[in-house]
């Protein structure tokens, strides 16, 4: 039975490249119908929160992964390594060490001589020479284990059969080896995986933008492109897609498939495909979905659930982001109208605007019925009479109307709006003409 595990430290928030760790974890013990672990690692007393924690887990959650077992916490399981320690000591494998601040003995394991070497489904073997390794401390002196002790005799005590984690604990598999040496047991599989870097290929880091999944939650992302994303970095389908359903990702999932070298993490590949996902999103559970972005956005009255649906079928063939599809609701139920001011330039302090403006207001005042046909017809109708083309009327009711230079459909929109509100903003921007 496949058992993984996924092993964060409660030092800060679920940032991109762990949330890779432990959706690789979690692929592959679905796909293998094993088991996914939650350990949390909390032994360094300083740098763990219980806020950290639950953001960790709630962004686990949001993002699907379930798990089997757990969460298991390192500091209720002291006695455990303990006993672990003390038996090394009894073998004469480990020695005490008076603490330099006072507190207990620590436990420190003497280094094996020789090179050890792991095999790892990715890189292949890797010998490490021992003889470069100092001796490893297994209990500190404040009577917590290490890391690498901790992690050893929790995936020896829970049975984990593959060990998938990123390429920058290469550097400890050596001294997590020789502590499976001396207790005497069989280290599991290990898969190491290629970190996640920039588009500059750095190490991707805050610098590169947004790092922790919260930030993309907050940002409009949906979980599922997220996920979709995210499986991506360093996998891929023997197909080479990229738009796959998580079912699909399950069944594809092998550690065969995951490269060596670096995945680049490229924001507008992610926003691509965000959107992506929105278009194939049933509009009420959009709505669902960007509540709290627009609970947020002061000045608006969503009084009309039926008229918000309609707003969100009309933005959501090109809308990118949740919060995206939230602003677009602002021109149709917000009082004002937020201008953008390269628009307000370009579009209607230009000679001859005023004219077209009143013009348009005149006309519209006069319909009867304002729907799609009759704006259309008499937007055309305008443009005709004035010898002019359509879209040198189209362009500056979209800026009058929406305060911006593109959007969806400017007579969709236009209804949406009603009669009353598209009249009052045409003559709030005659102010704004020349
Ligand atoms: N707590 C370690 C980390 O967050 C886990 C390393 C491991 O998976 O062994 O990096």
């Amino acid at each position: 039975m496949v058992r993984v595990r996924f092993a964060p430290s409660p030092t800060g928030f679920l940032h991109i490249g762990s949330a890779r760790t432990a959706l690789f974890n979690w692929l592959f013990a679905r796909h293998e119908k094993g088991v996914f672990i939650l350990r949390v690692e909390d032994t360094d007393k300083e740098r763990s929160k219980d806020e950290f924690l639950r953001e960790i887990m709630s962004s686990l959650k949001w993002l699907g992964m379930d798990w089997d077992e757990g969460p298991y916490f390192q500091t209720k399981r002291l006695d455990v390594y303990r006993d672990y320690a003390g038996r090394l000591l009894k073998e004469g494998k480990a020695y005490e060490e008076e603490g330099k601040l006072g507190g207990e003995k620590a436990i420190i394991l003497k280094m094996p001589k020789g090179t050890l070497t792991m095999e790892d489904l990715i890189h292949g073997p890797v010998a490490f020479d021992m003889s470069l390794q100092k001796d490893l401390v297994l209990i500190k002196s404040d009577g917590y284990p290490a890391y690498n002790f901790a992690c050893v005799v929790d995936d020896y005590d829970m049975k984990i059969t593959y060990v998938i984690r990123g390429d920058d604990h290469i550097s400890n598999t050596p001294k997590q080896l020789a502590v499976y040496e001396a207790l005497g047991i069989k280290p599991p599989k290990f898969a190491h995986i290629p970190l996640i870097l920039g588009t500059d290929r750095s190490r991707m880091s805050k610098r590169h933008g947004a790092t922790s999944i919260s930030d993309y939650k907050e940002a409009g992302f949906l979980s599922e492109a997220l996920v979709n994303y995210i499986s991506l970095l360093g996998w891929a389908p023997t197909d080479n897609r990229e738009m796959m359903p998580l079912a699909e990702i399950i069944k594809e999932f092998t550690l065969e498939r995951v490269g060596k070298t670096g995945a680049a993490f490229d924001i507008n590949k992610l926003t691509w495909m965000n959107g992506e996902y929105i278009r194939t999103k049933d509009a009420k559970e959009l709505i669902e979905l960007m509540t709290p972005v627009l609970a947020a956005k002061k000045d608006l009255n969503i009084n009309n659930k039926a008229k918000l649906l309609e707003v969100v079928k009309l933005f959501q063939p090109r809308a990118k982001t949740l919060v995206e599809l939230a602003d677009s609701a602002v021109f149709f139920f917000s009082d004002k109208v937020e201008y953008d001011e390269e628009a307000v330039k370009s579009v209607l302090e230009v000679e001859g605007v005023k004219d077209k403006l009143k013009a348009l207001i005149e006309r519209f005042g006069a319909l009867e019925t304002f729907d799609l046909q009759n704006i259309e017809d008499c937007v055309r109708k305008l443009a005709t009479d004035l010898n002019i083309k359509a879209a040198d009327l189209i362009h500056p009711i979209r800026v009058a109307v929406t305060g911006r230079k593109v959007g969806a459909s400017l007579f969709e929109t236009v209804v949406l709006v009603g009669k009353e509100k598209t009249l009052e903003r045409l003559k709030g921007a005659l102010d704004k003409t020349r």
